[in-house]
Order: C-alpha cells, then structure tokens, then sequence
C-alpha cells in the first residue's frame, strides 16, 4: 500500500494550493482527482474552434502588490495577468428602470461614477465603501502580505449585520442597492442571508482592481501543474475516492475506485461539503453538527450557454449582469424573472459564456434520458429567447455551440452546482478542522467561493496543520 503524509481529495484551486503548501513542508502528498485533467472547473473546454471559459473569468486583488498575488507567489504559481478594462470591468443593466451602470476600478473612480448617477446620494456612497474597506480590513489573511500571517483569529466570527441591513440603513435608491448588491452572484448568497463582514471581504477588493489571467483558466492549470510538478506532488488523475477509513493506528485509508487504497497520515477534502459527509469515517461529526450542516442552504446554479462572436471584438474582458428585479432578496431565477451574467472573452475567436442563475441544486438528474434531452433543448431555447429579446445589441453576432444544465456541469467538471454551500450568517460555517485529528477540509464553502477564496482556504489549513504540528 502506497504511504502518504498528506492526501488531498479533489485537484480543484484549493485541492492544489493544499497540496503545493504541505509539499512544502518536506511531506509526502498525493493529489487525487476524479476528472480525467486538473482542475476540471477551471480548464474550460474546446468546441467548434473555439476555446470557451468555464470557472474563472476575473479575479480581485492579482496586481503587483496586492495579496491574491503574494498568494500565487507564495505557491510558486508563475501567470501573467492583465487589468480589466479600464472603462468597467462589469457592465449593470437594471432592467425595470432601464438604467445602465459600470462598475470601475478604483475606490475613488468608482465613488465618482456613482455619486454623478446618484448625486442625492453622494456622503452615503463615499460612507459605505469605507465601511466595506473596513470590514475588509479585518480579515487577517487579505492583509498577509502586509501584516504576516495571522497566528490567531483563524475563526473570527463573520456575523453581525447582513448585507441587506447595511443597504438599508445607507442608501435610498433601490437602484444604488441593486448596484451593490450585484456581486452577491460571485458568492451565491443574497443580500439578506450574507453577513455584511463576509460580503465585504469578496468585494473589498473588486474595488481597487479587477484582473484577468492572459491565457485564461488553462494558463493557471498548467501553471499550476508545473508548480505541482517542481514540488514533486504526485497527481492520480481519474481517480475516485469512495470512503475514507479509519485504521486501529490512527492513519487514514483513502478507498479508490478500480484501485487499492492509499494510506495517509493525514487526509483534506476539497469536496463539496456535503459529499465529504458521505465519504468520511464515522465519529468525524457529531450528530449535531451534521443536522445543523444540512440546514446550510446551498448557493445559486448556474445554466450556460456559449456562443462564438462572429461579428467585431465585443466587451472584451468585461461582463454585463442583466438584473429583472431590482431586489435581490425577491428575485425569481426562473423564466422573466432570471438574472443574467454575460462574459465575453479575451479570445480569438471571440467566446462568451452567458450564465443564467438557475435555484440551487437544480438537476436535470439523467442525462442519458430522452426526456432530459428535450427539457434542455427547450430551456437552452427559452434562454436564448429571452437572451434576445433584453440584449438584441449584444446577442446580434453570437452563434450558440453548446449549452450545460447543472448535470452537465456536473458530469464534465465535476463540481455540484453554485459555489458550494451558502456562506450564510444565520447558519453553522463550515470548519477546516473535524473531530478527528488529521481529517481537514477546504475549499469554497469553506472559507469563500472563487479563486482568492479557495486559496485562502488552501492557507488557512496550512497554517493550522502547521500550528498543530
Ligand atoms: C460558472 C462559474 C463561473 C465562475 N467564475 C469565477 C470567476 O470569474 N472568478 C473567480 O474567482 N471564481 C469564479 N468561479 C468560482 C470558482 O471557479 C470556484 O470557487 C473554485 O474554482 C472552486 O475551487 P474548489 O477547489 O474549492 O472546488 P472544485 O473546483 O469543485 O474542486 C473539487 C474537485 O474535487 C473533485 N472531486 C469531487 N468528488 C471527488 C471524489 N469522490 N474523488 C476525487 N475527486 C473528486 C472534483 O472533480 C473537483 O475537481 C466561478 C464558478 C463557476 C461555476
């Protein structure tokens, strides 16, 4: 039987950052990933010629200085990155009032281009990006490459206020509200379920710069690979792990489909929370804790559509959110009422990934079904439609190659819908740490969604391995 340090489950961002971080360390690490290449979320794919972008358009905090930067750095992470456009990196369409609004970088930037929208609003705009900085500024681990890595604080609570009671309390427009509340679809958890403080660490950031990384998504997996490679990780690509055991000794037997299982000291998920539930030893979790953890709601799914411009280089680098309701709170994703994100990239030819947001845990569960087949052609159809008829400016050129429902999604990347389980300030978070010694998780749901949250993730576990050892 194979012996590990370290086996990390799942070679998603964080399942990487994981394994590149306790390499470090001079240990053993097994990478263990159920898709056919790293980082299946995140490669993108090919089709009719073209390259379509899957789970990383654009990142906050990837410029010289900036900590999603030292994070790559620190991880030995060579990419190059490029500035998002400098007119807006997010283009807001508020539907019901026909107003257009774009997001620019820059606090003083941004603050300008609003209080010009929403004169009457001017002190509150300037108040609550302030409070946003704020909030941001209390998470130890934005402020690492200034201030070195926290040695405590690893669970501050990220309680308090919600989003929705900041807006409130500073803002009168429904439009500025709607404007501020648009990134909740980069985490999944609307205005009233996610705590101000929480918010404000994904957006902080957004602020000041938005990057892109030349070469998309496979340019980070494959500096990714070369990092993995240099650090003598050893990557077992299609490979399924069915359930971790727990040996008399203590050590963690990983069990494999189609293979024998491997033996580790220590053993971190990068799964969905909930699938990790179904794969880990009994006496992990308290009864308890798994009926408070099943409460958690899970974040927003996604159908997509991509299409090929054939017509001129349109928004290259930049996003539209097309919003139906104003209120985020009440918004239905779900015929007129779905909202929209429209990203098109840096590529020749020129793709766009056009995402609905769709309930969560939404499934079209057999994909192999006739039935399935025709539900997703009708609702690809009604998207497009629907497309059509709120953007005829930006639909005009596209050719549509291929549409994903979140089974597909599923079945080609093999995440499980959304951004994983809802960061919700009324419910239990989500712990790297499990009763048993030497079983961890990271990932998404563990600290925040995308690629600064789930290498946080990556780091925080590390520093906890490491305070533990
Ligand atoms: C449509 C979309 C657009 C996005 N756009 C952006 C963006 O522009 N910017 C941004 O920062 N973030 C974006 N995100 C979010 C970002 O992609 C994710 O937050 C991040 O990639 C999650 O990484 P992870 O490692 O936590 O999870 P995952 O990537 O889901 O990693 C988990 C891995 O575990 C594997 N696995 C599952 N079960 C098993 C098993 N039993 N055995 C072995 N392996 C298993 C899976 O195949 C998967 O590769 C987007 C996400 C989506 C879906």
């Amino acid at each position: 039987m194979q012996k590990y340090d370290a086996v990390i489950i799942g070679a998603g961002l964080s399942g990487m950052s994981v394994a590149l971080l306790l390499a470090r360390r001079g240990w053993r690490v097994a990478l263990l990933e159920q898709g056919r290449q790293l980082a299946p979320l995140i490669a993108g794919f090919d089709r009719a010629g073209a390259h379509f972008e899957t789970g990383v358009h654009y990142s906050s905090c990837l410029g010289a200085g900036e900590v999603g930067r030292f994070f790559l750095e620190q991880l030995g992470v060579e990419v190059a990155v490029r500035a998002c456009a400098d007119d807006g990196y997010d283009e807001i369409r508020l539907l019901p009032t026909g107003r257009n609004f774009k997001m620019v970088c820059g606090r003083e930037r941004l603050a300008a281009a609003l209080a010009r929208e929403f004169p009457a609003e001017r002190d509150a705009i300037a108040r609550y990006l302030a409070r946003v900085r704020a909030a941001a500024d209390q998470s130890a681990f934005l402020h690492a490459h200034r201030r070195g890595w926290p040695r405590q604080g690893f669970f501050e609570p990220r309680h308090g206020a919600t989003l929705r009671e900041v807006l409130d309390e500073c803002f009168r427009s429904p439009e500025l509200k709607a404007i501020f509340s648009t990134a909740t679809f980069l985490h999944g958890a609307p205005p009233a379920r996610v705590s101000f403080a929480q918010h404000s660490c994904i957006v902080s950031g957004m602020f000041d710069s938005m990057w892109e990384i030349v070469g998309g998504g496979r340019a980070l997996v494959a500096a990714y690979r070369d990092a993995l490679a240099r650090a003598g990780v050893e990557i077992l690509l299609d490979t399924t792990v069915t359930n971790i055991e727990l040996a008399p000794d203590r050590t963690k037997l990983i069990h494999i489909r189609h293979g024998a299982p491997l033996s580790a000291a220590r053993c971190v998920s990068t799964l969905h929370p909930r699938e990790f539930f179904q794969l880990a030893p009994a006496g992990v979790y308290r009864a308890g804790y798994l009926s408070r953890a099943a409460r958690i709601p899970e974040t927003t799914g996604f159908f997509c559509l991509y299409a090929v411009n054939r017509g001129e280089k349109i928004y290259a680098n930049n996003n539209i959110f097309l919003l139906p309701d104003l209120d985020f709170d009440q918004l239905q994703p779900d015929g007129e009422g779905t909202p929209y994100y429209l990203n098109f990239s840096h590529e020749t030819p020129q793709t766009a990934s056009l995402i609905a947001f769709v309930p969560p845990g939404q499934t079209l569960a057999d994909r192999h079904s006739p039935a399935y087949r025709a539900e997703k052609q009708r609702t690809a159809e009604q998207h497009r439609q629907r497309l059509a008829e709120l953007s005829p400016d930006v639909l005009r050129d596209l050719r549509f190659v291929a549409a994903a429902t979140p089974a597909t999604q599923r079945h080609y990347t093999g995440y499980s819908g959304g951004y994983g389980l809802m960061h919700d300030a009324s419910h239990v978070n989500i712990l790297p740490v499990t009763k048993l010694p030497g079983i961890y998780l990271a990932g998404q749901s563990v600290v925040a969604p995308g690629l600064l949250g789930s290498i946080i993730s990556a780091f925080l576990l590390d520093k906890i391995i490491g305070a533990e050892n």
